[in-house]
């Protein structure tokens, strides 16, 4: 549950974000950050990355700087921002120097990108925040996308379970939850029942299930895959 928590302070707190390393991910962070509003400084070692970022508009502003160095995150005010996103892959020492002064600085949110397990852990030894593992992530992610049921949604709570939201099954249309015994059949509990942005919370035991409708779950993975579609 760390990871819930630590997301939804980041949702309620965070208006600015550094993104230090602007490779695939780096910028990918940043485009959607700045899609969706939000100030998003973008800043890498490589002059000519810097300025892409610039060229292309998907950040507020970019600087280049050695993100190793404390003066250099100091003085363009990295440690002001409230999240900075370490997104530095392939420099396990430059990423978990980095990660380790932007705690140092007073940064109060960090995300790091781990590209393996000891790295992951290096990083949480030096105080990152929340540790992701991109390629991971998305090798889950397609296999989940590949598979059934149709998960239209997925939150992970720990590894191992999760919250999704997926389209009524065909075979419970027109069936009450109560009557599919979906707890003890299959091991999960719906929280919510409804279509885009009108659902129903809690929905009651007797209420129909509809295959035009969606479904939010919880459950283990092991369980919401053995949903039938
Ligand atoms: P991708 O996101 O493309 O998969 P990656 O995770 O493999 O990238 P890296 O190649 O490790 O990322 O680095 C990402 C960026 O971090 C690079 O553009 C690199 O220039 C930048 N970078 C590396 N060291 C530093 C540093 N000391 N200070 C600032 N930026 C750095």
């Amino acid at each position: 549950m760390k990871s819930l928590k630590f997301l939804n302070n980041l949702r309620r707190e965070s208006r600015q974000y550094a993104v230090i390393g602007l490779g695939r991910f780096g910028r990918a962070v940043c485009e959607t950050l700045h899609k969706l509003g939000y100030e998003v400084l973008g800043t890498d070692i490589d002059e000519s990355l810097v300025a892409q970022v610039l060229t292309d508009n998907i950040v507020s502003s970019a600087i280049q700087l050695d993100s190793t160095k404390p003066n250099a995150l100091k003085e363009a005010g990295i440690f002001e921002f409230d999240t900075a996103i370490i997104a530095i892959g392939n420099y396990i020492e430059e990423s978990i120097i980095t990660t380790l002064n932007a705690k140092e600085g007073g940064v109060k949110w960090v995300v790091a990108k781990a590209s393996s397990e000891i790295h992951g852990k290096l990083l949480q030894r030096v105080g990152a925040d929340l540790v992701v593992f991109p390629e991971y992530d998305a090798g889950c992610e397609l296999a989940y996308t590949l598979t059934k049921p149709a998960i239209l949604e997925k939150f992970d709570l720990d590894p191992d379970h999760s919250i999704v939201e997926i389209i009524v099954p065909q075979e419970f249309h027109g069936k009450t939850i109560e009557e599919l015994n979906l707890r003890n059949r299959y091991k999960v509990s719906v929280l919510a029942i409804g279509k885009e942005d009108k659902f129903k919370i809690n929905p009651n035991p007797q209420e129909k299930l509809d295959k035009n409708l969606v479904m939010v779950v919880i459950g283990s993975n092991k369980d919401i895959q053995r949903l039938p579609i």
